[in-house]
């Protein structure tokens, strides 16, 4: 199933977002989380993609297959590409294809002083108008609420996504944010840019306070007050520091879901309980 066919109903969506392990020693727990997760019927698990693929992008193939032949959910297999020529995008989309995967949520990925960059694929559009030629995928692209690190304001960063929908992509998911005010910002500056495509808010509870800053530092989210008065006083106590984490990202939920928007996508981290927990809180709002 395309994933955009599931926003032309009313109802609201709970997506999940998952990664593969890197460890094989963590492999025999991934198996263990998307049993739970699945069981919680999720419209769609999404599975990420290392930049520069190696053994990673092969797991997460994997995954995206037992999510959709195991569990009968709907997966979505993330895609970077400015690692990668044509000809290697050519043959990833053509395993997907073999598999039956529907949905790609297409990334220009981050940039590595590890990893040489290529010269096909500039921008995530450039992944889309390619892969759109002579494949039949629905596209899913990424977007920011606080702004891409490396755009320089937000007119800017509202064009290249003006560009990767015009392109093709016919639903956007965010990046993780702390203040839904930040989320309503940038689907009102889209609306005006004359995008039209469902904009799904992804959502990450805070449950491990060092995790919490690496991730903060690298995406650029703000760190309201609220949220710091939290970590700074729950941070040592790891029951306490679950309970508040989900009861803040479960008051960012209940409001957003209050509104017009059409789902949420829920950074997971892999972790069941934190899925389940979410899923009890909104069981009667989607
Ligand atoms: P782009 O859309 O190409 O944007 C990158 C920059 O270029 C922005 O500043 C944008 O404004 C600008 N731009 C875009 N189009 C144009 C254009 N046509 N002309 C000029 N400028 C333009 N990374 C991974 O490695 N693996 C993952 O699995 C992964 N999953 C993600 C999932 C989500 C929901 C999100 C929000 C991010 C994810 N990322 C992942 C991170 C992502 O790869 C990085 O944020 C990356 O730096 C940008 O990817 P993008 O597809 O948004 O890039």
């Amino acid at each position: 199933m395309k994933i955009a066919d599931i926003y032309k109903g009313n109802k609201k969506t709970l997506s999940f977002e998952i990664f593969p392990p890197k460890k094989d020693s963590e492999l025999k727990s991934i198996d263990e989380t998307l049993e739970v997760l699945c069981e919680l019927k999720p419209d769609f698990i999404s599975v990420t993609f290392g930049a520069g693929g190696g053994l990673n992008s092969s797991r997460t193939v994997e995954i995206a297959k037992t999510i959709k032949h195991r569990y009968n959910v709907e997966p979505v297999v993330h895609l970077t590409s400015l690692h990668y020529d044509r000809k290697e995008i050519d043959s990833f989309a053509e395993v997907l294809e073999a598999e039956g995967i529907e949905n790609i949520l297409a990334l220009r990925g981050d940039r590595s002083p590890l990893l040489a960059e290529k010269d096909d694929f500039h921008h995530a559009s450039d992944l889309i108008s390619y892969l759109k030629k002579d494949h039949d995928f629905c596209f899913l692209g990424a977007c920011y609420p606080e702004c891409h690190p490396e755009s320089p304001d937000r007119i800017s960063d509202m064009k290249g996504l003006k560009d990767k929908v015009d392109a093709g992509a016919s639903v956007l998911v965010s990046q993780l944010f702390f203040e839904n005010r930040r989320f309503y910002d940038m689907c009102e500056k889209s609306r005006i840019a004359g995008i039209d495509v469902p904009i799904i808010p992804g959502i990450m509870p805070v449950i491990n306070a060092v995790q919490i800053r690496k991730m903060i530092s690298l995406c650029n989210a703000t760190f309201p007050d609220r949220f710091k008065k939290i970590i700074s006083r729950y941070e040592n106590k790891k029951e306490a520091l679950f309970d508040a984490g989900m009861s803040y990202a479960l008051s960012q939920i209940v409001d957003l879901l209050a509104g017009d928007i059409p789902g949420i996508h829920l950074y997971t981290m892999n972790n069941p309980a934190v899925a389940r927990r979410i899923c009890e809180g909104v069981r009667n709002l989607v």
